[in-house]
């Protein structure tokens, strides 16, 4: 059979990577290092500066967030919550712009204008600035109200999180536009594609990225009732009919799977998480670290911050191979739905030719938490 890439193709797919797995592995490793001397020698100076700039907040007199915050000081947290994030993220934008604007144009993925590039980064910059106030009234304001706030804020996540994913299909919105699927054929054999998996859905929509990049992108968003197939225009400008629903097909295959095991186990890793992180509030209080006199004081957010990071460099690399097998699952579902191996075969090969995949990526980056199993591995599955 066809090899996926020609040696030339194989020498640009791999030039393309090289650095990116450089910089993951120096940003592992470093990581937590910067956290630990951010902790040990920035927390008390980024407090000195956001005591006095709260204190000229506090004087404006703001009634809500006082509120919200169960007396004053609200002001200083905050502005030390976001320098904190703005101190750890900073030399990260450099980095952001070099793989995201330049790297990605020298390869030929991304057609994002300056303008796109920088109007999507601020987006993102203020979604964050958005998460960062929830995080401080959030955690620290609850906390600050009720011991019990662990489970509470734990339990209520969680049911957020099920209506969050219910709301996908909006979120996408942000940053392209997404247009029906015209009736035609296609649309036609989507439906009947559905039908005989027996997926009901709200509408399939055509995402204009064209504009942006040249990857190909299939997906379904939402559930149940909001359950919306998404198609990116080009995708549908590079696949054939056939090969667009065997995209369709595998996407089919993760719908049924169990979501509650894996809904069940991160609200319980949450609650023990924020359990942590309530005796690091107590423990913070009882040795005074930093000066801390208060429970739920904002000065451990940069320790609870590198405990959350440990967490994450455990956790990835098994959601990564739960994610990975039930990739290789749904490759199987797809291809029994449809029965058409090679439009499958092709879809693949098309996808990663287009999106520039690495067909045997070092196995340290796939252990660290890849979320698909390397495409060379993907296409030699579907013959077997
Ligand atoms: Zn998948």
């Amino acid at each position: 059979m066809e090899p996926i890439y020609t040696a030339e193709q194989l020498a640009e797919v791999k030039a393309y990577h090289q650095p990116r797995y450089l910089f993951s592995f120096i940003d592992f490793a470093l990581t937590p290092l910067v956290l630990l001397v951010m902790v040990r020698w920035a927390t008390r100076p980024l407090w000195r500066v956001s005591e006095r700039a709260g204190a000229r907040i506090d004087g404006l007199g703001l009634k809500l967030p006082t509120k919200l915050w169960n007396g004053p000081g609200w002001a200083a947290a905050l502005v030390f919550a976001l320098l904190f994030f703005g101190v750890y993220s900073l030399p990260d934008i450099p980095i952001e712009i070099w793989f995201g604007y330049f790297h990605e144009h020298d390869h030929g993925l991304s057609r994002a204008s300056p303008a796109v590039f920088i109007v999507d980064s601020l987006k993102g910059k203020l979604l964050f600035v958005g998460a960062v106030g929830s995080l401080v009234f959030g955690l620290f304001g609850l906390a600050r109200r009720t011991k019990h706030w662990w489970w509470l804020l734990g339990v209520t996540a969680s049911l957020l999180m099920l209506i969050s994913t219910a709301l996908d299909p909006y979120r996408g919105r942000i940053y392209v536009e997404q247009t029906p699927l015209p009736a035609g054929a296609l649309r036609d054999r989507i439906t009947a594609l559905m039908a005989k998996a027996n997926i009901d859905f709200r509408d399939v929509l055509v995402e204009h990225t064209a504009s942006r990049t040249v990857r190909l992108q299939a997906y379904f968003a939402g559930t149940g009732p909001t359950r919306t197939i998404v198609l990116n225009d080009s995708l549908i400008a590079a696949l054939t009919e056939d090969e667009v629903l065997a995209a369709v097909a595998h996407e089919s295959g993760h719908v049924n799977e169990p979501r509650w095991p894996g809904r069940a186990a991160s609200s319980l890793v949450l609650i023990g998480f924020l359990f942590l992180v309530e005796l690091v509030f107590r423990r913070s209080a009882a040795k005074q670290w930093f000066g801390i006199a208060e429970r739920a004081d904002v000065r451990t957010l940069p320790v609870i911050v590198l405990v959350f990071t440990f967490g994450l460099m455990l956790g990835n690399p098994i959601s990564g191979a739960v994610s990975r097998e039930r990739e290789y699952a749904a490759d199987r579902y797809g291809l029994a739905l449809t029965g058409d191996v090679p439009a499958f075969r092709s879809m693949l090969v098309k996808a990663a030719r287009t999106n520039k995949m690495d067909p045997d990526p070092p196995r340290w980056a796939v252990l660290r938490g890849m979320s698909h199993p390397p495409i060379g591995e993907r296409v030699d599955a579907i013959g077997r």
